[in-house]
């Protein structure tokens, strides 16, 4: 297994160091892995005078999946836009092909008072919310401000999908669902928006090749008050790009801390980007005080859907479980009574209990 490692800007470094430590840990114990760092984002333009290096885009093509930190800084926000950090990261996902965007909203039971819920209402959380990242309204055409024949301006965009877009994301539901509660809820705005008729059509005519996943459809509206209502009825949620952009915000704060949320983006073949959902805070970076756990989590996650180790996900998972129980703390996540821990610290405790 060959993993392109790509640090990034601000606090990527630091965090992406801890999960590979935690990479090597496994390796030590017969985890096959080759790793190969490369620059993204401020880290690229800094070496190569661009955002993404051909070098760095040919690695993460020849890898099996990709490790990335964070991009971004304060000292690249003067710099032309598609010199930008950012840039780099929006063209990794292309380059790539990620269409399949997992976010997990995980809760973990010693972190319930971090949230903005009362704990019993999100304790035992474990939601994964699949969003489609390639197309919709955010890529539809025609798109833009013009004029219209009244003389006035007028913003248009196409909320679109084509048959075979929405099965390939159904496809990946529908696989995630059988590996975690086989209960796969699609969320759409079928009553009014023919788009999204069609997909709800396309996932249930998919259900008879899932027949064991029990699917349900949900409008988005109601969705998103399920979310902070009962939001433990989910299992996965199934969804297009601008839903799932919103829901997905909205499920992460359900658990407390952004430092705790991984993420994946796969293609049509499992390959995968795998990140922390947060940015590379500069306000923090440099100080060891970041919470690495997002990015360890991420490594779990790339075990379990581009590698199929559910073994090795698991027990990066339980370590996680274990240092939480024990009291570790980064300063994000800190509470009275439990223990202070630095960045590296805190990689460094996840080792300990793999
Ligand atoms: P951010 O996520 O970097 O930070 C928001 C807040 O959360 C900050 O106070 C930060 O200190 C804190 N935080 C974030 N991750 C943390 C962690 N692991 N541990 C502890 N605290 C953490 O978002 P921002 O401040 O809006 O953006 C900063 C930079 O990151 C910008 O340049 C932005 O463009 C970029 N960004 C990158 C990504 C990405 O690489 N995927 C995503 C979002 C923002």
């Amino acid at each position: 297994m060959k993993i392109a490692v790509l640090p990034g800007d601000g606090i990527g470094p630091e965090i992406v160091a801890q999960a590979v430590k935690v990479l090597k840990a496994l390796a030590s114990d017969g985890l096959k892995v080759e790793l190969e760092e490369a620059h993204i984002g401020g880290a690229g333009y800094d070496a190569a005078g661009d955002p993404l290096p051909d070098a760095t885009m040919k690695l993460a093509q020849d890898s099996d999946a990709v490790l990335l930190g964070a991009v971004g800084g304060w000292q690249y926000d003067t710099l032309p836009r598609p010199m930008r950090p950012e840039q780099g990261l929006l063209r990794i996902r292309k380059g790539m092909n990620v269409f399949a965007n997992l976010r997990p909203a995980l809760l973990y039971p010693e972190l319930a008072s971090a949230s903005t819920l009362k704990p019993e209402v999100v304790s035992g959380l474990d939601i994964m919310i699949v969003r489609e990242l390639t197309g919709d309204i955010y890529f539809g055409q025609p798109r833009g401000i013009q004029i219209n024949d009244k003389g006035e301006r007028e913003g248009v965009n196409t909320m679109r999908y084509c048959e075979s877009e929405i099965r390939r994301i159904a496809k990946v539901g529908y696989e995630i669902a059988m590996k975690r509660g086989k209960k796969m809820c699609s969320v759409d705005k079928a009553n009014v928006l023919e788009t999204t008729e069609l997909w709800r059509e396309i996932v249930t005519e998919m259900n008879k090749d899932y027949p064991e996943v029990e699917l349900s459809h949900m409008y988005v509206d109601n969705a998103a008050m399920q979310l902070v209502r009962a939001p433990k009825q989910f299992d996965v949620m199934i969804t297009g790009n601008i839903f799932g952009d919103i829901l997905s915000d909205e499920a992460s704060m359900l658990t407390g801390s952004i430092g705790m949320l991984p993420s994946a983006s796969l293609d049509a073949n499992n390959k995968g980007l795998y990140e922390p959902s947060h940015g590379s805070a500069p306000d923090i970076a440099g100080k060891d005080i970041a919470n690495p756990l997002a990015t360890i989590l991420s490594v779990a996650m790339m075990l379990r859907y581009t590698f199929n180790n559910e073994e090795g996900a698991t027990r990066i998972e339980n370590a996680v479980k274990k240092v939480l129980a024990q009291g570790y703390r980064t300063a994000d996540i800190y509470t009275e009574g439990t223990r202070k821990t630095s960045c590296s610290e805190m990689g460094d405790a996840v080792v300990k209990n793999l």
